[in-house]
């Protein structure tokens, strides 16, 4: 899909803190990043200027704080949200403002290109203009299908267009990328594409090779790149290609909560998603060891009043054991807007028994072979799942609400499947030890100068923070430093 899945995220935009790039010195497991939170922060803020994200500061730990003028206002808390917000601030957990990339107000385009693009008056050009193409949320419509007033951030509207405008970009539809081609120098001279109109080969020669296929996928295609020179596969001289695969712990459960019911109608639909979330909180009792499990993990809740749906009458009906007529309209009347979700999403270790590789046998319709999957979670992610469960159960509690069905303190089975949270991570891990790791600080590959990895390949930890953001920031990191080498003549 041209734009990837940005066309229908979640949005939230979350900044790995300084701990998330150092897990292994406080904890002793899984992998450091070759680079620290300084490093990245001057691209987060880049990230936020260019794509819009909502949110404040709250000098929270290991949740930084942006730079004045980097964050838009964000949206004022629905009724749901401030009675999760009062009960659990009463158990110690902090529920702020969430951080998601929608416009709540437009850019401010005439200061920001400066910002972003410092020196470079036609960049700063075509920026603007993009920008000023984009409206503020007018709180009305399901966003997960795309926003047609580019108040959301997906890349179709914000990226493509001023680099189309730029006049540096051909967009080659259709074309299903096999394998990275390389010379006898063993630099990487392009890419191998099957045309999907025609099944025809064809090949795109380049000086500077980008993977970002997304994690698996662009493993998939270093993976597929075998030859004389790289018998394991292109950049691969390591064996790590596909290993260390990471997901985000996730572990769900809904309520109804009895003060929340038969409130007045009101419009609630607010910014397609959460308005709030709780960060994680516990830091200082996990380094005490008062925890079974060492990283953790934020809340994302859900709840209000949004647009009904053909589900919202049978989301309703262990309560109402599926009521009719008049007494349908009377339960819906009742329940409408009493229902609320919580969702973990926590900090996965790599592990040696999480990885992909090629499959022996099967082939895609193009006759690419495809990746097979190895996945298990440690304890350190099902104790975490389970303790998810328990506050989630300990919250609606203290609101007063009955859980839907019932917690589940087996963390083995309440943890998601292993890529079911769809942020999956790693695959090409970073680092300083090309024996050890698959690319440099850079997102460039140790044993292939020109070949770059600027998705979520090179991730070699996966915190609870969502990791698109982050894959922007680096992403921006590698393009400028693409850039630099460039001109220096080391490419
Ligand atoms: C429903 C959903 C909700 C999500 N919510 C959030 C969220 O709230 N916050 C968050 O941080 N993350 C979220 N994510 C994850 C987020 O979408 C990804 O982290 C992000 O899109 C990854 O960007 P990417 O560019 O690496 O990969 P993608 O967005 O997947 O883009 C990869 C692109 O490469 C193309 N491609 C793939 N293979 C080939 C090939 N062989 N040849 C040519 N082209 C190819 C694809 O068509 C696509 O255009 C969500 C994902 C989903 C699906
Ligand atoms: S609610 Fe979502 S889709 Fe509707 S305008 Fe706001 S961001 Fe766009």
């Amino acid at each position: 899909m041209l734009g990837g899945r940005t066309n229908h995220w979640g949005r939230y935009s979350f900044r790995n803190g300084p701990y998330d790039f150092k897990p292994k010195s406080r904890d002793g497991l899984g992998f450091d990043w070759p680079l620290s939170y300084e490093d990245v922060a001057p691209y987060y803020d880049k990230v936020e200027m260019l794509i819009g994200v909502y949110g404040d500061n709250n000098g929270l730990e290991n949740t930084p704080d942006s730079p004045d003028g980097c964050l838009l206002p964000p949206p004022k808390p629905r009724i749901s949200d401030l009675l999760m917000q009062n009960r659990a601030k009463g158990m110690g957990i902090p529920v702020v403002a969430a951080h998601r990339a929608v416009l709540t107000q437009r850019l401010d385009y005439n200061r920001l290109p400066a910002k972003l693009h410092p020196g470079n008056a036609f960049a700063q050009r075509i920026v603007s203009e993009a920008m000023q193409t984009r409206a503020a949320c007018f709180w009305a419509t399901p966003c997960g299908r795309g926003c047609s007033i580019r108040a959301t951030y997906q890349s179709t509207t914000v990226h493509i267009p001023p680099a189309m405008a730029s006049g540096n970009l051909d967009v080659l539809p259709n074309a299903m990328v096999r394998e990275v081609t390389v010379n006898a120098q063993g630099k990487a001279t392009g890419i191998t594409i099957i045309d999907k109109t025609s099944g025809k080969e064809r090949h795109a020669s380049a000086r500077v090779v980008v993977l970002a296929a997304s994690a698996c996928e662009t493993v998939r295609i270093l993976l597929n790149s075998r030859n004389a020179q790289f018998p394991q596969g292109v950049a691969n001289s390591s064996g790590l290609v596909g290993k260390y695969i990471m997901d985000t712990v996730g572990s769900s459960l809904s309520a109804q909560i009895p003060l929340l019911e038969s409130l007045p109608p009101y419009n609630d639909d607010g910014a397609g998603g959460a308005h709030i979330y709780a960060p994680w909180w516990l830091y200082k009792e996990q380094l005490a060891g008062k925890l079974n499990f060492p990283r953790g993990y934020h809340i994302e809740y859900g709840g209000g009043r949004a647009m009904p749906s053909a589900s919202t009458g049978a989301s309703m009906e262990w309560l109402t054991g599926g009521s009719y007529g008049r007494k349908f309209k009377e339960d819906a009347r009742r329940y409408y807007g009493s229902f609320v979700s919580f969702s973990g999403r926590g900090d996965m270790i790599p592990n040696e028994n999480s990885f992909c590789e090629i499959d022996p046998s099967k082939k895609d319709v193009w006759g690419i072979p495809v990746l097979r999957f190895h996945w298990k979670w440690s304890e350190h992610e099902t104790r975490q799942a389970a303790h998810m469960q328990q506050t989630f159960a300990d919250i609606i509690s203290a609101m007063g609400g009955k859980v839907r069905g019932k917690p589940q303190l087996d963390g083995a089975k309440a943890i998601a499947q292993g890529g079911l949270i769809i942020h999956e991570v790693g695959g090409a891990i970073m680092g300083d030890n090309p024996s050890k790791s698959v690319t440099n600080q850079w997102c460039q590959t140790h044993d292939v100068k020109n070949l770059f990895l600027t998705d979520g390949a090179p991730f070699p930890s996966n915190a609870d923070k969502n990791p698109t953001q982050t894959i922007m920031a680096l992403a921006w990191r590698a393009s400028d430093y693409i850039v630099s080498e460039l001109k220096k003549g080391n490419l």
